[in-house]
């Protein structure tokens, strides 16, 4: 009993911080876990305490709103988190006798909004709070555009949707933000249960609706009819809906979202699938909680929460230092994540982190684990120093803006990193040069300059541990062999801050010679699509330092020859500026990409007012809304393919 009330406690003062402060201290992982033990424990028991989370829809309604009563009782999901239990769903609504038609939707991971119309006409929005009294929030959801306030129907009507922050928008907002917004569905939260709606307007929520929950005099037959509604009526509806026969349809389908998950503008959690005839829904009816005939699949979690134990600094090829975290190590995606990275010295403070907070870390995919923010500080935490000397080298550091510098061009984490990246497949591709030759050649043989690769002695490198005769002349080869050089490649070498290898690319194509790069004034660099303020000025600080110039002399001095590509690619694309979106059945993007490129088209990464074509695959995200409002010309698979086979 002592460990139920110590799970109740716990699990509704994590309520509290989630739905009324919309701060959570714990991520929903950890909070599922412990869900899960009350759950099992409460079985257990067979008891439930009266104010079990269990027994519960949400939070309660805050204080500080007017109170609105929803017409009809809003419901949370109950939730599976692997095929087995969805495959036991299945079973529980077959064996009730109902078809196996469902609908798969995004679960969206936002502030569930309720809408109220009556005669045509905006009455009031709500939170869904505790499903049967939310609080009014309409103040703060007018400021939102993407919904009519009038609407062609005019009877009594409710309608659900989630209010979310695009991912897009949020990394927009916390650039210039005082304190950094942990997560979207915490900075939507906020954003909408805020007393002041001019917060609000300035996070630019919008809403996507999936559910009518109460309508007048009308009846749906089925879920796609409900949506169909929606969208007649001017409510934003997500384009993604999968009506399947049958649970491994309904799989597939899932499997599809979480593909595509990571190229979403827009945060999702998993999956809700639905059955999609109304009069089986009416057959099962509702638990206290959940409808009996929805659940929510719900994906691995990204996010977590852990302590920072100490921060370190790292050195980078451009001086910049950048802090790293120490975590307690934590599992979070099928791995124990032990390091997260901030961006610089003024995110640490924006995000408020200091040694011995309880922080959250986000991964998804191969990404580098990130701290987002912090959830909890205690008394005993301690401030993150900023560092006056460079840990390397001892060198005084220079602080621009946000960031410190270590301003010594031979600390030898910069060197290693520069001739890293020279070296790197995205550069002068010497085979078999690793972090560990950089480091090897900077502390033996004293390499420093790009030019010292290629003045290397045999007998010099032969006295390097390890190096016997066939890795010796192996790596001397490769270093031979990578003096003809791409133009692009050569770009990217260089190590110029922030030029990576798209944005090389952009510049080798934009510019007929290093010269003409070398003497590109800001404006010419602003004129590429996806050459920022910063980039651009970047590229001149490069090319109008002295040093920077010899070195590439000295580069040709010692054989170095770029390739340019003289062959202008002529084809169907000509002319065209693309943006690829959403996922190709037959293609993978780069390779559509290449192909694009190969026929005259130029790809470019996002849609902008020189897009002149969008290639739109599967589960396009916001790219077809931004091209859609610019008018740009919308491509799908089918056509793509007609078009390079004419
Ligand atoms: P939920 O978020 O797991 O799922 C139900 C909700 O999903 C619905 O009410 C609806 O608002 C939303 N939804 C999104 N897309 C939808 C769609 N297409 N169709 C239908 N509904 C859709 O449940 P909940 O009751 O809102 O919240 C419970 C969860 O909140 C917990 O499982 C936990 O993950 C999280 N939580 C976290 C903390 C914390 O401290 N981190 C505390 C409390 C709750």
């Amino acid at each position: 009993m002592d460990k139920m009330r110590e799970l109740v406690d716990l699990l509704n003062k994590y309520a509290y911080e989630y739905y009324v402060l919309d701060n959570p201290t714990v991520s929903d992982k950890e909070y599922d876990v412990l869900y899960d033990q009350l759950v099992a424990l409460e079985k257990q028991e067979d008891k439930v305490l009266f104010d079990s989370p269990t027994r519960r829809v949400g939070g309660a309604p805050v204080s500080a709103f007017k109170k609105h009563k929803h017409i009809k009782k809003l419901y949370s999901l109950d939730k599976a988190t692997s095929f087995d239990e969805l495959i036991s769903f299945d079973n529980k609504i077959k064996k009730e006798g109902c078809e196996d038609e469902y609908t798969v939707e995004y679960k969206f991971d936002g502030l569930t909004i309720c809408i109220t119309y009556d005669d045509g006409k905006f009455v009031c929005a709500s939170t869904r709070g505790n499903g049967v009294e939310g609080e009014d929030v309409s103040a703060q959801v007018l400021t939102i555009k993407s919904f009519p306030l009038s609407i062609d129907f005019k009877g009594k009507l409710e309608v659900q949707g989630e209010a979310i922050i695009r991912l897009s928008v949020l990394e927009e907002y916390n650039k210039t933000a005082t304190e950094i917004l942990k997560n979207a569905r915490n900075a939507v939260a906020g954003a909408i249960r805020n007393l002041d709606p001019k917060i609000t307007e300035k996070r630019h929520a919008e809403i996507m609706f999936y559910n009518v929950n109460y309508i007048e005099g009308r009846e749906f037959l089925t879920q796609v009819e409900s949506v169909e509604f929606l969208r007649a009526n001017g409510f934003k509806v997500h384009p993604f809906l999968r009506v399947c026969k049958g649970i491994d349809s309904v799989m597939s389908a899932i499997k599809e979202i979480e593909n595509n998950r990571k190229t979403l503008d827009i945060l999702t959690d998993g999956a809700v699938v639905k059955l999609n005839d109304v009069k089986f829904r009416e057959k099962l009816g509702n638990t206290d909680k959940f409808p009996r005939w929805a659940i929510a699949y719900k994906f691995e979690a990204e996010e977590i929460t852990t302590i920072l134990t100490d921060v370190i600094w790292q050195v980078g090829r451009t001086g910049k230092l950048t802090p790293l975290g120490i975590l307690e190590p934590t599992e979070l995606a099928g791995a124990t994540v032990r390091k997260a990275t901030l961006n610089n010295y003024g995110d640490l403070q924006r995000k408020g982190v200091k040694i011995g907070a309880r922080v959250l870390v986000r991964r998804s995919n191969e990404v580098i684990p990130e701290i987002l923010g912090t959830t909890e500080v205690f008394s005993h935490c301690t401030d993150v120093e900023k560092p006056t000397v460079c840990n390397a080298c001892g060198s005084k550091l220079v602080e621009i803006g946000a960031n410190l510098f270590c301003p010594n061009e031979n600390c030898k984490p910069r060197v290693v990193a520069k001739l890293t990246n020279f070296a790197s497949k995205n550069g002068f591709d010497i085979e078999g040069f690793s972090e560990m030759t950089a480091e090897l050649l900077f502390e033996k043989l004293g390499v420093k300059d790009f030019a010292d690769l290629f003045l290397l002695d045999r007998d010099e490198l032969l006295k390097l541990d390890g190096f016997k005769d066939a890795k010796t002349d192996n790596l001397l080869n490769a270093i031979e062999n990578s003096k003809k050089i791409d133009f692009n490649n050569f770009i990217y070498a260089l190590g110029i801050d922030n030029v990576g290898k798209k944005t090389a690319r952009d510049l080798s194509k934009t510019f007929t010679n290093i010269d003409e790069l070398k003497n590109a004034d800001k404006e010419q660099l602003l004129s590429i699509s996806d050459v920022g303020e910063i980039m651009a000025e970047g590229i001149c600080k490069y090319f109008s330092n002295q040093t920077n110039i010899l070195q590439i002399q000295k580069l040709f001095d010692l054989g170095v020859q770029i390739i340019y590509s003289t062959e202008q690619k002529t084809g169907v694309f000509s002319g065209e500026k693309v943006v690829l979106t959403g996922t190709l059945s037959e293609y993978k993007r780069d390779q559509a990409g290449k192909i694009i490129e190969e026929l005259g088209g130029e790809v470019q990464s996002s849609v902008s007012k020189t897009t002149t074509l969008v290639l739109a695959g599967e589960n396009a995200g916001s790219k077809i809304d931004k091209a859609k409002k610019l008018g740009i010309k919308i491509i799908d698979e089918q056509t793509f393919k007609m078009l390079i086979k004419s």
